[in-house]
């Protein structure tokens, strides 16, 4: 059925078009009564969902996938990734947030040429099929030439996922490289005509000096018609005062992404809450680098969306699992951390594993505006569909709480087949249409050429960089002299303390 060809090292696999028939599958739908059906099949027929139940009914040829003893559930949903930083994968493992800031910002993100964003977007977005992802939002913040962002779609195109271009420049204050006629230019060559497939959205930070330069970018945002995604509550970096400005002037709306919101006051989860907007949570990055808190028990309070995201592999892996069950640990060990200052006891936790499933599939949905065609397995829906099953694993059986199952028991390594409108892009756990050999000569010729170009000695400094005296722990950006020293944030601590306001 399907062959290695030996000089590409790419398997092409099943054919387009082919219906395909998930089998005898705990199926979880995510609809909105969050339906669970033993036993059930899910039947794809072009890009679509024809149908979920029991014992359908097949067109002649369909491919039949035995998912017996396994999970089919949405494919997931990434909202922020920078994917460009994958080419250095584990790097800074133990960076905190301002050595990321000293490495990416100050020092070497500048060196990173058009291939080496290519090199690293393809590997990312690869990472994230293999894991069940099957769209990512990729937070493409190193684009400091118009050529760098072409070589970053060139390879979202090139791989079979579901991708939002979030386009950014860390080395440019948004109101200079969003008013270029380069930019323009761009999303016009390149930002139409993906549909669902492909997305655009503008990645920029608004950094609270009063003068809010940034008000430029949010007008060609507006003028294109297109969302914003911005680092909001970061602490050293962004804050209330950016949330205020925004909304003075009119820019949150229901399709602003804030990513992190983790220090920040009531006051800013209420204005999010009153304009519709959604929050991005990265659990993993949060807890290690130092933005906050992780924020979901006070995005509950406010009934704010959420979404889930890995943010960057230079730290972190590129699953979803991991950040559903850091989420909830998160959540829950701040919940018994506050019962016990007032000398009680948890007896039931607020968030539950299937809160978490559902911020991972349907909540990503909601966030990018595609709820009406992805995130559930409901027929009319694009079929983004992952299969979780492995039989040779002892951590396959016995299944008795699929949402728990999903968010504490399995890992990529289970992920056994993954669909994305309708095309099989992994099967029997091996990916499909993809030239991982060619990715990896990439990477290894990126990595090869940044060793040189720092020298071995900053090399090998860079994992566990010092930090220069320079206003970096006031100001990570270097296209403006707005210190936010004056301005700090002075608000109730971020660490897991009971809400003030
Ligand atoms: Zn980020």
């Amino acid at each position: 059925m399907s062959a290695t060809t030996a000089h590409s090292g790419r398997d092409d696999g099943i054919p387009a078009g082919r219906p395909v028939v998930f089998r005898d599958g705990l199926v979880l739908t995510m609809d909105d009564r969050r339906s669970v059906l033993p036993g059930a099949d899910v039947l794809v027929v072009g890009e679509r969902i024809r149908a979920v139940g029991h014992r359908l009914e097949v067109p002649e040829g369909t491919l039949e996938i035995d998912a017996g003893d396994g999970i089919v559930m949405p494919g997931m949903v990434d909202t922020h990734r920078h994917l460009w930083q994958t080419a250095m994968r584990g790097y800074g493992a133990d960076w905190t947030l301002t050595q990321y800031f000293v490495w990416y910002y100050l020092e070497w993100g500048r060196v990173f040429r058009p291939q080496d964003i290519h090199a690293g977007n393809v590997l990312g977005a690869v990472e994230a099929l293999d894991a069940g992802v099957t769209t990512t939002v990729d937070w493409s913040h190193g684009l400091r030439t118009v050529e760098h962002a072409d070589a970053a779609v060139d390879a979202l195109e090139a791989v079979p996922g579901r991708f939002v271009l979030a386009y950014g420049n860390i080395q440019q204050g948004p109101w200079e490289w969003s008013a270029t006629p380069e930019f323009r230019d761009f999303v016009s060559r390149r930002m139409h005509g993906g549909g669902d497939m492909l997305g655009f959205q503008m990645a920029f930070d608004v950094t609270g000096d009063p003068a809010f330069p940034e008000r430029a970018a949010f007008e060609v945002a507006r003028d294109l018609g297109v969302p914003v995604t911005t680092h909001a509550g970061v602490w050293g970096a962004t804050n209330d005062d950016g949330i205020r400005l925004m909304y003075d002037h009119g820019f949150m709306t229901p399709q602003t992404v804030y990513v992190h919101a983790a220090t920040l006051t009531a006051d800013s989860y209420n204005r999010i809450a009153a304009t519709g907007g959604s929050v991005s949570v990265s659990t993993e990055s949060e807890q290690s680098a130092g933005q906050g808190y992780p924020p979901t028990w006070r995005l509950r309070r406010h009934g704010i969306p959420v979404s889930l995201s890995m943010d960057t592999s230079v730290w972190w892996s590129g699953d979803l699992f991991s950040a559903m069950r850091a989420t909830l640990g998160a959540d829950r060990s701040r919940e018994h951390m506050e019962a016990h200052a007032g000398q009680g006891t948890v007896t039931h936790c607020h968030l539950r594993a299937e809160d978490v499933v559902e911020w991972a599939t349907r909540g990503g949905a909601r966030t990018l505006g595609l709820d009406s065609a992805i995130g559930s397995l409901e027929p009319g829906k694009k079929a983004d569909v992952v299969l979780i099953k492995n039989d040779r694993s002892p951590v396959m059986f016995p299944l008795l709480n699929p949402y728990g199952h999903v968010a504490f028991q399995a890992q990529r390594g289970d992920v056994h087949t993954v669909m994305v409108d309708g095309r099989v892009v992994k099967h029997e756990h091996r990916l499909l249409g993809v030239d991982l050999a060619r990715a990896r000569r990439s990477v290894e010729e990126t990595v090869g050429y940044l060793r040189e170009t720092l020298g071995e000695e900053a090399w090998a400094k860079g994992m566990n960089p010092d930090v220069p005296e320079t206003k970096i722990q006031d100001n990570p950006y270097t296209y403006t002299d707005w210190d936010a020293r004056d301005a700090r944030w002075k608000g109730a601590p971020p660490s897991p303390a009971p809400e003030a306001g």
